[in-house]
């Protein structure tokens, strides 16, 4: 009896998905007028989906991609 002992194969597993979380480019909007990613949905009529700043009310079709790691 050697207690709880966890098997390599699920250690190695861990590790894989652990890395692919950290290499994950996770896309955050930023308000380019006030650099706020507190940011929402907002339904223009004849532009299609914009999006607001809630910080500034910056309204526009902004999308910034970060890479987070
Ligand atoms: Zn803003």
């Amino acid at each position: 009896m050697n207690g709880s002992e966890i098997p390599d194969d699920f250690i190695e597993l861990e590790k894989k998905m652990e890395e692919a979380s950290h290499n994950r480019a996770i896309t955050v909007l930023t308000c380019p007028d006030c650099g706020s990613t507190n940011v929402t949905y907002y339904m223009g009529l004849k532009t299609g989906v914009q999006y607001q700043c809630k910080d500034c009310d910056y309204v526009g079709t902004f999308i910034i991609e970060q890479d987070k790691e």
